[in-house]
């Protein structure tokens, strides 16, 4: 097995305090999963629904899975009873259906809003200005099975650390804008998702509570 646990031990002790790991399993065994769970892990991260949907069923009740990939409106009802954070809210359409599935299970999901501030990296996501538009519109404070509890977002899959630097700081203003203006009496809106593996070290100069890191743990990914 790929040495799961020095790397997420070494990993765990670069994060400084208030950064949380989400171990992005997808595409790793099981046993991957098990090896960083008995060392205390509990957060993990996927991609897709019929993927984790079969993990969910053979690992500790526990685990606190977070949805990190785009997910389609149509899916939504598979992953609702377990859930407990679903990343990558790209539309309005899909935090709208996230709130009706989740009202049947009486249950209460976390979420966050996804940016898209990269050149070309993912087509998914808020401009900043649709992202503005939507909460200005307050339709969210209606819906009572959706906490919005922060922001996330993918920095260019660049070399170039500068511009990195440059996304993940602009998606830290406009958080500190939302927070100001709409949230701020909401404790509950706090997380910053950006980081991965080749770039968390930025990251969290730029005010990530939130890294969400597969390679550097688990290896390659066998496709
Ligand atoms: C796969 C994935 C990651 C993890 O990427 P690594 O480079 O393996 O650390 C993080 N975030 C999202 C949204 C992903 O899809």
């Amino acid at each position: 097995m790929y040495d799961v646990v020095n790397n997420l031990h070494s990993v765990l002790r670069e994060l400084p305090n208030g950064v949380k790991l989400i171990a992005v399993s997808k595409y790793h065994p099981i046993e991957y999963i098990e090896a960083a769970y008995a060392e205390g892990q509990r957060a993990f991260g996927e991609s897709l629904v019929q993927e984790l949907s079969k993990k969910v069923t053979s690992l500790p009740k526990d685990i606190e899975w977070h949805f990190i990939g785009h997910l389609q409106t149509n899916k939504v009802k598979y992953i609702v009873p377990y859930i407990s954070m679903i990343e990558a809210v790209d539309s309005v359409k899909l935090l709208r259906e996230i709130e009706k599935q989740a009202s049947k299970y009486n249950r209460v999901i976390n979420v966050l809003l996804e940016l898209h501030i990269a050149k070309e990296e993912s087509k998914y996501g808020f401009s900043f200005e649709d992202c503005r538009a939507f909460i200005d519109s307050g339709e969210w404070r209606n819906m009572s099975h959706v906490c919005i509890s922060g922001l996330m977002m993918m920095a260019s899959n660049v070399s170039d650390k500068e511009q990195v630097r440059k996304e993940m700081l602009s998606a830290s203003i406009f958080f500190d804008e939302i927070k100001k203006k709409y949230f701020s009496d909401k404790a509950s809106f706090k997380e910053r998702s950006w980081g991965m593996s080749q770039d968390y070290d930025v990251a969290v100069s730029c005010n990530s509570t939130m890294v969400r890191i597969g390679t550097k743990i688990f290896g390659p990914r066998l496709y």
